[in-house]
């Protein structure tokens, strides 16, 4: 069976977080095919030792990158750990990335107990 693909993405506050949570879920990340946006992608993989395809950092068109895939259905899940207490530079790219997963139905989660019951679903 072909795997899925889940993405990574985590804004500069949120990454202590997102590396600690696949680092917790390493062996069960191994079951996907794992891609994000550039910056996420490397510690992410540096944290778990798994490969994770990196994008372009997220200010520099890393989410719209991941965008684009969804639309063109290559995305089955997103992680994405926004910072809400922060504003970003790239803020029109967070929300259209919030949109094409909403339009494409794309389960996105953005906090670690929301993505552990993302990767503990049976529809998964
Ligand atoms: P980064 O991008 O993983 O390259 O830091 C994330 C973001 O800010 O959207």
């Amino acid at each position: 069976m072909e795997k899925k693909t889940l993405a990574v993405i985590a804004h500069d506050n949120k990454k202590d977080e997102i590396c600690a949570w696949a680092y917790k879920n390493r062996e069960h990340l191994k079951q996907f095919n794992l891609i994000g946006t550039g910056h996420t992608a490397a510690l992410v993989s540096e944290k778990t030792g798994l490969e994770v395809k990196g994008y372009l950092s997220g200010p520099l068109g890393g989410d719209q990158q991941i965008g684009s895939l969804i639309a063109e259905g290559k995305v089955d899940f997103v992680v994405f750990f926004w910072d809400p207490l922060q504003a970003q530079p790239h803020d029109p790219d967070v929300k259209a990335l919030l949109r094409i997963a909403t339009v494409y139905d794309i389960p996105l989660v953005t906090t670690p107990r929301g993505a552990d019951i993302l990767l503990s679903s049976p529809l998964l």
